[in-house]
């Protein structure tokens, strides 16, 4: 397995290649929600690479850039034994120059949920998305559904853009118990664990009640906030699957989101029906 921390390097490496690439972008402290997307890259193309970087530009002030699980030597093991080609490892003054263009999401949709929760946290996710992708120039990247909302603006720049690479979305993996893989699971206590599991009860509840013919998507949100009640809700909605807000819940094209904290980590969560 290669690893390489300048985009010029990485850039090099690819154009070396012919063959069809995949690429999964994370931010380390791998998990087996990074993996599985990992392991459909390897299975679907002929080389991988994964990148390792803590992005900055999509993090707020006081949120846990500063903070965030590091574990590169795990993660290069986990890597390299998941059948990687390439590791891009870069530092941030190898991805930023002081002055340089910034990205805007989308005026409407960039704004809704995450976007409005954590504003700027898109513009970030794009921009760097975006130099991820034009270094790597891959066949096929990979993004979880986990990220509903990022993987939809995502899609959104690769079309509006016109880039020349396929987004695959992936499902979302979940521990025995429901919870859904987070690096920011580890900061979570033994209790608060426990209450995170409120999150996937939720969304199930509101399975059940689609299930049993209940569309309506005020009652199936009370029903939801409900079930969250001692976690610090930031929202429950559900939209289309263009993120389009609905009264209904259409089959097919329909996800019940959610974001709350637990205690002060912040943890989201959705289904696709
Ligand atoms: P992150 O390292 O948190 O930026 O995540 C990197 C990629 O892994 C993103 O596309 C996430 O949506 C995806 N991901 C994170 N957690 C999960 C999970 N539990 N299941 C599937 N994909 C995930």
């Amino acid at each position: 397995m290669r690893e390489f921390s300048t985009p010029a390097e990485l850039i090099t490496y690819r154009k070396e290649m012919t063959k069809s690439v995949g690429f999964v972008p994370t931010m380390g402290a791998l998990h087996e929600g990074h993996i599985s997307l990992i392991k459909q890259s390897v299975a679907e193309n002929d080389k991988t690479i994964v990148s390792i970087f803590v992005n900055p530009t999509q993090f707020l002030e006081g949120e846990d850039l500063d903070s965030y699980p590091n574990k590169i030597a795990a993660d290069l093991k986990i890597c390299a034994l998941a059948g990687v080609d390439a590791v891009f490892l870069p530092n941030i003054q190898a991805m930023y120059e002081k002055d340089e263009l910034t990205i805007t999401a989308p005026k409407i949709k960039g704004f809704i949920l995450e976007g409005y929760n954590r504003p700027g946290h898109f513009d970030g996710v794009l921009q760097v998305v975006l130099k991820l992708l034009n270094i790597t120039s891959p066949t096929r990247a990979y993004f979880g559904k986990k990220d509903a909302q990022q993987l939809f603006m995502i899609q959104n720049m690769v079309k509006h853009l016109f880039l020349d690479v396929q987004i695959i979305p992936c499902e979302i993996v979940r521990e025995s118990d429901g919870l859904a893989l987070s690096s920011r699971n580890v900061y979570l206590s033994e209790k608060e664990r426990l209450r995170a599991l409120k999150l996937s009860k939720a969304l199930k509840l509101a399975t059940k009640m689609v299930m049993t013919q209940q569309f309506k998507c005020s009652d199936i949100t009370l029903a939801m906030q409900e079930v969250l009640e001692d976690t610090k809700i930031e929202y429950v909605e559900i939209v289309d699957r263009e993120f389009n807000h609905i009264e209904e819940v259409e089959i097919k094209n329909t996800i019940i989101l959610v974001a709350t904290f637990v205690g002060t980590t912040r943890l989201i969560d959705n289904i696709w029906i």
